[in-house]
């Protein structure tokens, strides 16, 4: 198998993978998005609010602000809400009120207008925790009158998309095949019609024939097909040679959810190889 790194940010990471199978890359995928675990606003106690705004939308909104996780990433990985001795939610019972500082995390919110119309953003959230806080500060919660009022106590909590998208820390992550691009040059009346109907910009002319500028950038939408009178050109998708493509919300570098989900898809394929061998053995259930 070979990797190449494409494109790597703050904000997202393209890879290049040649060897791979697809269903593979759509695990990692899909791992991504549900299975790597971050901080997320879970439970606000509405003290005061006095804006125009419905308590149930001002949390639903403080919900989706992301938070930074990367700096907590141990504690991420070490503890789990679910199977977390004093937190567990599995019960019927509420959670105690004595959670432990690892699953979740205090944060409170106090604003109020006073003789001027002002707008709540993310940064006005204040955090117990200096490492678990809004990724970014300008994303508008409220617009106050004068004389209006937030006061709100908050609680954030470790989870994962799987249970609500709001823990996942991929905005987008998506995998795609390699285009092969075919031009039969004895078709070819050279009418330029594919290169003006590419979306992508990834056809052109030069002199007698049909050039690609950069093959990665074909997305495999076969327009270029359809508006070719002579049937001279034909795209396709190389089985085994892909483009994984992560976005991060902020909540967690990129990089960092492309290791973590591959450390959890690890261990469960491990899980489930051990299972088959106790099977064998005629020891499972
Ligand atoms: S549309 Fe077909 S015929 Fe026209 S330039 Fe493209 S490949 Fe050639
Ligand atoms: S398949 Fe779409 S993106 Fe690729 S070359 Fe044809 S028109 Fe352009």
């Amino acid at each position: 198998m070979n990797i190449v790194i494409r494109e790597w940010s703050k904000e997202f990471i393209e890879l290049f993978v040649d060897g791979a199978p697809l269903p593979l890359l759509n695990a990692i995928r899909r791992y991504s998005l549900a299975k790597v675990p971050t901080y997320a606003i879970d439970e606000v106690t509405i003290v005061s609010n006095t804006s125009a705004m419905f308590d149930e939308m001002l949390a639903h909104r403080l919900a989706m602000v992301p938070l930074r996780s990367e700096e907590s990433v141990d504690r991420l990985l070490e503890v789990d809400v679910a199977t977390c001795e004093k937190c567990s939610l599995d019960s019927e019972e509420k959670p105690p009120k004595d959670l432990c500082d690892k699953c979740f995390v205090n944060m409170f919110l106090e604003v109020e207008a006073h003789d001027n119309e002002i707008t709540v953003y993310s940064g006005d959230i204040k955090s117990e925790d200096p490492y678990v806080k809004p990724v970014y500060d300008n994303i508008p919660i409220v617009v106050l009158s004068p004389g209006q009022r937030v006061a709100l106590e908050i609680r954030a909590r470790i989870g994962r998309g799987l249970e609500h998208a709001k823990w996942s820390p991929a905005t987008v992550s998506v995998t795609r095949h390699l285009a092969r691009i075919e031009v039969d040059k004895g078709l070819c009346t050279l009418c330029g019609k594919c290169v003006e109907v590419c979306p992508k910009k990834v056809l052109y002319v030069d002199g007698n024939e049909i050039k690609i500028r950069n093959i990665f950038d074909c997305i495999i939408c076969k327009q270029c097909m359809q508006v070719c009178q002579p049937k001279a050109i034909s795209v396709d998708g190389i089985d085994d040679k892909n483009i994984l493509r992560i976005e991060s919300s902020g909540s967690l570098e990129p990089e960092t959810i492309l290791k973590i989900s591959l450390e959890i898809l690890k261990k469960e394929l491990a899980e489930i190889r051990s299972f088959i061998e106790e099977l064998k053995k005629g020891g499972g259930s």
